[in-house]
């Protein structure tokens, strides 16, 4: 049985460096190659990529895991061993479902969907790019259809993303969440909006990255084993345990920019840098979900990033760096004005308070395509008629409005969206845990130091990678499942202070 493990381990491991090196020219293009390099760049990345897959999804690799399953068994079910095999299988299972030849197609649409997408939104034409969203529905219901016995066609879409989740669970989950939110937006948006001109100054781009570098260092992102550098749209990438990227974009007249992307990033990168290097090279060294891996970037950058705390310690630096824009800008002023809420037009750009409310809205629209209730053709007014219902305001046009993010130009239609609610809510969730479990937390990020959340995160969540679902990992660390309790009450404590907030009828705890 040790021979068959490490020849699976040999297989994964080649596996793993195929997809790295996929990821790695996929960084270079979006950050210093140069537009010339796209047409080949597209065809090697597709290369690798179909490399891998046919690695992974052969014949000999289903055998060995067979063959490995009774020594599976035998073993404690969170050891390394056995968490390899299984997870390995559940993987392999899924990617056998979808016929080399379907994924090959749909990647090929995807990449000219979203070619025709970076010419519509400027252009602020649906009609442009319709033909290829009409048949993207099409093929996500096809991929949806390859995995029969959901109980929604959503299912199997959402659970690519959000391992274990159904459409029904992200419903019930969303509409406690609505529920006890709409109440709290629209106190704190009945009253005067927070003054932010202070951010929207001049800001050379060079100090701006200096200070963000200095900041996600002091958080704990290694800069041993990992960089940063510019992109337009910023993320988070890997090509082994030591060599975690994430990337940044800065506006000259908005700090608050390039600043939290920073965190939000080194968030995500924090979490990869800390899984334990015996799980590098395996499908057991990633994120467990895109809810879990987002409440990490959640986590430090509007928990941790956005708190009164952090300030206190974190903005005579700021000061400092920018004595001519700020040094007369008292803290209370900057605390409001980068926790400024409104309800406004694009996802990216929303406060923690309203942001939650773009999500539902998608997630949705979602549903309803692949229900076959909403046509395309429909969704541009679907998509204002929902607006208006949900934030007052009618989108200006579709640029703004149906076409303002990437996912379903270049992606399936389903499954894209629902992990940044869930990250907001598993982020105040996982703080809470480390609070109970270490009050001195608080007082450390007043001085300036993570050490102790840091160790906790790593302790808890990041160290295992993938070993656990998302629920098992939620159960472990929190003793319970999934709750909005903790975010509800840590928006109530935060924005209590600074807005007049309307009284809970019956502040029920749901915590288990
Ligand atoms: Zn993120």
């Amino acid at each position: 049985m040790e021979a068959k493990l490490k020849e699976l381990k040999c297989c994964l491991i080649e596996v793993d460096d195929l997809q790295s090196a996929a990821a790695l020219l996929y960084w270079d293009q979006s950050t210093y190659m140069p537009s010339g390099g796209a047409a080949a760049r597209a065809r090697q990345t597709a290369t690798l990529s179909r490399l891998a897959h046919e690695k992974f999804t052969t014949p000999a690799l289903g055998k060995l895991l067979d063959e490995l399953q009774p020594y599976e068994e035998q073993l404690p079910c969170d050891s390394d061993d056995a968490s390899l095999i299984r997870v390995t299988r559940r993987e392999y299972e899924r990617a056998i479902k979808v016929p080399p030849a379907f994924m090959q197609k749909f990647y090929s649409h995807c990449s000219e969907s979203y070619q025709v997408w970076t010419e519509a939104r400027p252009a602020n034409d649906f009609n442009m790019v319709r033909p290829c969203l009409e048949e993207t529905l099409a093929m996500s219901r096809q991929m949806a259809e390859f995995f029969p016995g959901y109980e929604h066609i959503a299912d199997p879409l959402i659970d690519f993303s959000d391992y274990g989740m159904k459409a029904s669970d992200v419903r019930r989950i969303f509409s406690n969440l609505r529920e006890r939110l709409v109440p709290i937006v629209d106190a704190i948006t009945a009253q005067t909006p927070a003054d932010d001109s202070c951010l929207h100054q001049t800001f050379p781009e060079e100090r701006q990255l200096r200070f963000g570098i200095e900041t996600i260092k002091r958080l704990g992102y290694d800069f041993e084993r990992g960089r940063q550098d510019k992109t337009h749209h910023p993320f988070m990438t890997k090509f082994s345990l030591g060599d975690v990227r994430i990337t940044t974009r800065s506006k000259e007249d908005d700090l608050s920019d390039a600043l939290f992307s920073t965190i939000h990033e080194a968030g995500h990168g924090m979490y990869e840098q800390g899984i334990r290097m015996e799980l590098d090279g395996t499908p057991l060294a990633n994120g467990t979900s895109s809810g879990v891996h987002e409440s990490q970037s959640r986590l430090w950058e509007n928990v941790v990033g956005r708190s009164r705390r952090f300030w206190n310690c974190f903005y005579p630096r700021l000061q400092a760096e920018f004595s001519d824009q700020l040094g007369t800008v008292s803290l209370e002023t900057f605390y409001r004005a980068i926790n400024k809420v409104q309800k406004s037009l694009i996802r990216t750009d929303a406060d923690e308070v309203t942001y939650n409310l773009h999500v539902m809205l998608r997630f949705e629209l979602e549903l309803d395509l692949l229900d076959g209730v909403l046509k395309v053709a429909d969704l541009p007014d679907a998509w204002r008629e929902r607006f208006q219902a949900d934030f007052g305001i009618v989108p200006p046009d579709d640029r703004d409005g149906v076409l303002q993010d990437v996912h379903w130009y270049a992606g399936t239609i389903g499954g894209a969206f629902q992990g940044y609610t869930l990250g907001n809510i598993l982020g105040a969730q996982f703080f809470a845990s480390a609070l109970d479990n270490h009050p001195e937390v608080f007082s450390e990020i007043e001085a300036g130091e993570f050490g102790t959340l840091h160790r906790w995160l790593k302790e808890n969540i990041y160290q295992h990678g993938c070993k656990f679902t998302a629920s098992e990992l939620v159960q472990r660390v929190t003793g319970g499942s999934l709750q909005v309790e903790p975010y509800i009450a840590y928006l109530r404590q935060k924005y209590g202070e600074l807005y007049e907030l309307p009284c809970e009828e019956s502040p029920v705890s749901n915590l288990d």
